[in-house]
């Protein structure tokens, strides 16, 4: 369920302050931790899929050959093996800075959107290569695709996380 909170004339004593921060921040702080894990869970889902749909594409066969012998279905594997090595690449760099303390906030906004951006689009890609099969529950990239697509909405959206690398980039925010 997501709510709609609002909150009017609500008063409380400073003892209602959460601890070690002057309010909302020290809570909003987890952030980055949730999103640095799902910006690594992304690329797991995203390997999941691409290994579902190069077994699948090597053992469905067209005109006596297996489908993973086209060209076009070689590129799609191509193109889905070359996103999530760069996503992999782009979470242990991350993790290097994060034990440094250098993992800072835009760094993490842009690894959790651009992994699951791609992994997103590996999912639906993978959807696609199984034909109709790619639509039941017997095979797992219709789950990783549904959710991937919450994924993109939740612990800030993809938009939220471009405003927040475009604002480090250029010092500018522009949020509203
Ligand atoms: C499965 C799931 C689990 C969730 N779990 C939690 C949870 O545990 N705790 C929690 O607090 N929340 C949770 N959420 C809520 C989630 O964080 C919000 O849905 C998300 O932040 C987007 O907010 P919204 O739904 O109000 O969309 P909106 O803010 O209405 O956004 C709608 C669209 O407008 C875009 N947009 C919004 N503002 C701007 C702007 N300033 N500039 C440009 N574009 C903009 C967004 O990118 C999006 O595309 C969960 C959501 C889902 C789907």
């Amino acid at each position: 369920v997501t709510s709609d909170l609002s909150f009017q004339e609500v008063r409380l004593p400073d003892s209602a302050l959460l601890p070690g921060s002057s309010g909302l921040k020290r809570a909003l702080g987890c952030l980055s931790q949730a999103r640095y894990g799902i910006a690594w869970g992304a690329v797991g889902a995203a390997m999941a899929v691409y290994d579902e749909a190069l077994t699948y594409t090597k053992n469905r066969t067209q005109f006596g050959k297996p489908i993973a012998s086209f060209q076009l279905v070689q590129r799609k594997l191509a193109w889905m093996v070359n996103e999530i090595t760069k996503a992999q690449l782009l979470s242990l760099r991350l993790g290097r800075l994060k034990e440094d303390n250098k993992a800072s906030p835009a760094r993490v906004s842009l690894a959790k959107m651009n992994n699951v951006n791609i992994a997103l689009e590996i999912a639906r890609l993978g959807r696609d290569m199984l034909g109709a099969n790619g639509t039941h529950d017997e095979y797992q990239v219709g789950r990783h695709m549904c959710n991937l697509e919450a994924v993109k909405t939740y612990e800030g959206t993809h938009d939220i996380h471009t405003l927040i690398i475009g604002e480090d980039v250029t010092g500018i925010p522009a949020f509203g």
